[in-house]
Parts: C-alpha cells; structure tokens; sequence
C-alpha cells in the first residue's frame, strides 16, 4: 500500500471537463498556497486509503501502457495467487479479448483526459471465467507515468451484448436499445443535472468500404470504431450503431465533434482503409437545451430515429448539422402544436358506415378523427405514435366517441361504433387499467365500442399485444384488426392475434378487378381469415365492382364512397341509419 499512500493527497493534474465537477470536490482540489499546504500524515493516507476502498474492489496502478505496477485489494479472480503477483503482467491480459482494444481507448482518455468516470468492461479471470466490471481511472501531475485504476464489480450488463461474430462490432447497442438509454439519460441529465451530450456520428461509405476490405483490416475498423464510441460514451455503455453508416453517442459533455471525427478517420486510415464519402458529426449539449423535459426527450429521439432511417435527406453529409438542428427544433415546434391540439381538444370526430353487403344495412360506424384545415389525420397520428402522444389521444378519442354515444342512448337503433387505438397505446403498460377507468362510467353502453388495431408492432411483441387484446374481449370488447395485408408482419399478426373481425387493407379491393397480383393476395387474404373463422370486412369500396367482387369472395362487410363518406352527422346515423346503404329498397351495388 505503501507506493499509493506516498503519492497522497490526491489532486488532479489538471480540472478536466471530467474531473470531479463541482462544489466540494474542486474546492478541495484547489492547490493552497504553498507554504501553507500541510505536508500528509498518516491518518491523511489512511483516510484517502478508506476513501479509494469505499470506491472499488481492487486498487491497480499501471503504466500508460497497462503494464501493472501495483495492486492491492480483492483478487476479483483476476489471480489465483496474492493480488501482488499482479505486478509485472499486462492489463490487457485480464480482459476478455473483445474489450481489449476499448481498455486501450480507455488509458489513452486517462492520459489525454486526466479522469475517467467508470466504464463497464469485462474481464477475464485466470480460469477464463469472464465478468463485468466498472474501470474508473485517473493521473496525477505528482506521479508521472501512473494511471490509477479502480475495478468495481458488478453486475450483468445492462444491455444484452449481441452474439459477437468474427469481426463484428458487437458491442454497439442496437437502435431499439439506444433509444432507451437515450431517454433514461436526458431524464437524468434533467433531474440530477448529469451534463451529458448526444453526437450523431456519419461515416459515409462505410459499409461500401469494410466490404471490399481484407477480413483482418475490416475487422480492424468496426472494432476500432466500436471501442473507441464505447471509450468516449458515457459509462461505457451508450453508444448505438443506427444504420451502416451512422452512429449515436451519449457522452460527457466534453467530448467534441472534431475530435471525434479525426479520431474515425485516423482508426480507418491505420487500418489501410481508403474512405470514399466524408465523416460528419452533430453534437447537442442536453443541459444547454432550452427544452422542457418531456417534449426534449421526444423531440431528440424523434430526430435520432430520422436520422436512424436516414428519412427526407436531411442527414447528408453536407448539411448533417444543420438537417439535425432543424429536425429537432421542427420537432419541439410540432409536438408543442401536437400537444395543443390535444390540450385543447381541437379535433372533432367523423363517422364512416361499415354495410352487410347481402342486405344493405349498416352493420356499425368507424370513428374517424378531423382536424381542423386538415382533410386526413394520417399525419398528425403518425406523428404523435412517433413521440409518444398518441396514447392520451387514443384515451381522450375513446371518451368523446362515448360520450357522443351517451348523447343518443335512448335511441332504439343506437349503432356499434368502431375506434382506431394504435397498437403503441395498446402496448403500454397502463393502457388496460385507464382503458377501464374511461369506460366504466358508461356501463354496458361501451360495450357498443368495436376496436380497430392496427398491427404496427414488431414480430416479437404480437404475443404481447394478444394478452392485452384477450383481456378486452373477456371484458366484451370486440376487436378487429384494421389494414390487414398492408405490413409485412400480416400473417404472423393473423396468425399470433385471436380477434373478431379483420379488416382488409383497400388498396387490394380497389386494385384487384384491374391486378391479378393484387387479386392473388386479396384471395389468399381472405381464404385465411375465413379459415380463421374471422368476420371480414372489405374497406374503399367505391365502386359496384368492388362490392360485387367482394360478395363473390364471402367477404360480408364493406366499407367506402360508394355507401357513404364520413360524416359529422352522427344523429343521422343514430336516428334513421339503416337507409344510408340502401337505394330506394336496393342494395346499392346491385342496383
Ligand atoms: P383507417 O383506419 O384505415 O381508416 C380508413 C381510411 O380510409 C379513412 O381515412 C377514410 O376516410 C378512408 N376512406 C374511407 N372510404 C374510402 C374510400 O372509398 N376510398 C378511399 N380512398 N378512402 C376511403 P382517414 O380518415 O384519412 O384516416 C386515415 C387513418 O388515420 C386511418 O386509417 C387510421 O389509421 C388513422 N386514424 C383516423 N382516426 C383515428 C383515430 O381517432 N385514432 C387513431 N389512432 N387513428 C386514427
Ligand atoms: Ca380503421
Ligand atoms: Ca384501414
């Protein structure tokens, strides 16, 4: 212990942007003047032993290459013998392989950085066993050629790694992934004032490049560019690949732009790599952002996902930052508006009949929401699914169609209607109880409510989706799964989702009198469902072809121009419907 006692105090060479940031600490740091300072005494080396001990489980000194010099502490299996046998060996050596070049980018932030916060990084014990550990370091101006090194353990990762192949990156969080932590970090940046940044990282031509590389120099370069955005993320564990080319980092607030791009560049220069597209980058600093929590976190992962799906080309290598700046504050402004809208109710609501087409009457409404100076609302929904409002829509919706109900309850005839509920608002966590605190109220009359979903949910969640779907038809919901054939996950939807009715995508029933593809699919559409014993419904019927067609094919409801435009008119429905799909006595279509 002695070797580490006799460098105390402690002080930082320099106060680095991650130096211990404010208050106590950097007081503490500041040099006294000299004749004064107090020379260590041993409860001064004690009292910064116990210090270093409450921080970590092992206590390692190295060189800036690694090379370890002393270690006290708990053996973390990293040595079967006395931790002190450490010295001499390489830390590399009790990392695992695939961390070994991060460790490098590591040491080299201790030097060029004078503190690292802990960064999780696996290690390798002696028998091969392998385990996550917090590496935190620091130099000191007094001791040149030392790098201090505390290893906590702990425990598994945060994110499951992905299968690391030959020359895979492998450690890079996926998009999914990156976006959470993205957001659990502008929280904390918000309520604990954790000065982080986010960068979005172009490499243009990457991919192009890696593939026309040697195996070995390919590998070369998506490990150099993993361990280094792993290196400079925060805690070692925020760094994402979004698409082939691009990257998003959260990070320290002191890491900037430029240097992250020369640094890309020299990875792939020493790789003999020959990039043809240039590199750029856009940092945010998330405490400086004149945004209130909620809508800055929607807003920078609606503008990350932009830039994930590389959407409108606003992310070229020309205009990255400014494509990002106005992404995001195009952003802020539309949920801000979003928000409005739905504060303040500004959206009224229309009414569609879905027919029998053998007898020509209305078999129940759909519900279809309006915006003022706005002919569809596809936008303003597909918007508000992306940052996350559409949920308190969707309940909001629920509420006014039922109360709209509750107006006309007396009626003898009073149809079923039908709601849209985004599979996004069905899948969160709260849907099903604040579902059931809207509806209670109006007893058995929400039981006139039909709900639409439209599968936009990834393969993996349809399980989920079916649970909270089964619940609501065991409370009496019937529910019908609205564009059926228009999302590539159709089948498996049908397939992994027990509902009542399913609704056939339109652009088949217009398309399939003139497209024998379309034709085809309709076909094959129907066939499963019938076979699912589900109650079909064609929607854009606006000819008497497409009726008569979907007659032919058994499918028994429709929807379209052809039986009646949405309308506002819900007494007309509610007091004298069942003549809306007939003609003097005649189905429509057949007259
Ligand atoms: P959707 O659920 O597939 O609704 C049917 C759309 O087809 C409606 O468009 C309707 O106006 C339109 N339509 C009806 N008959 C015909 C026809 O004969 N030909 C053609 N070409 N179109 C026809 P709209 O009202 O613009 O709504 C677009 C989408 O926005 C809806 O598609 C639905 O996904 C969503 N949406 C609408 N209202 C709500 C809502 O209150 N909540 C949620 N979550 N989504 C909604
Ligand atoms: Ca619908
Ligand atoms: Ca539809």
């Amino acid at each position: 212990m002695a070797q580490n006692a006799d460098a105390l105090p402690l002080r930082p060479a320099t106060p680095a942007a991650e130096a211990p940031p404010r208050g106590v600490e950097r007081r503490a740091a500041k040099p006294a003047p000299a004749a004064a300072r107090p020379q260590p005494t041993g409860r001064d080396r004690d009292r910064f032993v116990g210090f270093a001990f409450a921080a970590a489980d092992l206590l390692i000194e190295t060189d800036p290459k690694g090379t370890i010099l002393f270690a006290a502490g708990a053996r973390c299996r990293l040595t079967q013998h006395d931790v002190a046998s450490l010295v001499g060996s390489g830390l590399h050596e009790h990392v695992a392989p695939t961390d070994r070049k991060y460790l490098d980018v590591l040491l080299k932030r201790i030097v060029d950085k004078t503190r690292i916060k802990p960064a999780r990084v696996v290690f390798q014990g002696f028998d091969g066993h392998r385990f996550p550990a917090l590496l935190g370091g620091c130099r000191l101006e007094s001791c040149p050629g030392s790098l201090f090194l505390t290893v906590l353990l702990a425990s598994g990762p945060r994110h499951e790694a992905p299968a690391v192949g030959p020359g895979a990156a492998g450690q890079l969080l996926d998009n999914h992934t990156f976006t959470a932590i993205l957001e659990d970090r502008i929280v904390q940046a918000r309520e604990k004032g954790l000065d982080n940044g986010l960068t979005l990282l172009l490499i243009e031509g990457l991919q192009g490049m890696v593939d026309t590389m040697p195996e070995g120099a390919a590998a070369e370069v998506r490990q150099g560019i993993d361990a280094y955005l792993r290196g400079i993320s925060a805690d070692g564990d925020s760094a994402g690949q979004l698409g082939a080319d691009r990257f998003g980092i959260v990070h320290t607030a002191d890491v900037d732009g430029d240097e992250v791009q020369t640094h890309i560049a020299d990875i792939i220069k020493e790789a003999g790599g020959d990039l043809q597209g240039g590199i750029r980058s856009w940092s945010l600093d998330m405490a400086d952002s004149q945004l209130d929590a909620a809508d800055a976190a929607r807003a920078l992962v609606y503008t990350v996902q932009a830039f994930a799906s590389a959407q409108g080309g606003e992310f070229t290598i020309a205009s990255l930052e400014d494509g990002a700046q106005r992404m995001l504050s195009d952003a802020v402004d539309r949920i801000g508006r979003a928000r409005a809208t739905i504060e303040k109710r500004d959206f009224f609501v229309v009414y569609q009949p879905i027919v029998d087409l053998e007898s020509g009457d209305v078999h129940h409404l759909e519900a279809l929401t309006r915006l003022e100076g706005m002919p569809s609302p596809a936008d303003f929904i597909t918007f508000a699914e992306d940052v996350g409002l559409i949920y308190d829509f969707d309940l909001l919706l629920t509420q006014s169609v039922l109360d709209t109900l509750k107006a006309y309850h007396l009626e003898p005839k009073l149809p079923d209607v039908a709601i849209n509920l985004s599979a996004k608002t069905l899948m969160s966590p709260l849907f099903l109880r604040q579902f059931q605190a809207v509806t209670e109220p109006y007893g058995d009359l929400a039981r006139k409510l039909l709900l639409e979903v439209t599968e936009t949910v990834v393969v993996s969640d349809i399980g989920t989706l079916n649970d909270v779907l089964q619940k609501l038809r065991s409370a009496g919901f019937r529910i019908c799964l609205d564009d059926v054939g228009a999302g590539s996950t159709s089948f498996q939807s049908l397939y992994g989702l027990q509902v009542d009715y399913a609704k056939i995508d339109g652009k088949f029933v217009r398309g399939a009198a003139g497209n024998p593809r379309d034709m085809a699919m309709l076909r094959s559409m129907v066939d499963v469902c019938l076979q699912l014993d589900l109650t079909l419904i064609g929607e854009q019927v606006e000819e008497p072809d497409h009726a008569r067609l979907l007659n032919e094919l058994r499918v028994t409801l429709g929807q379209g121009y052809l039986f009646g435009r949405p309308s506002r008119d819900f007494a007309y429905f509610a007091k004298d419907w069942s003549k809306m799909a007939r003609k003097g006595g005649a189905v429509l279509w057949k007259s």
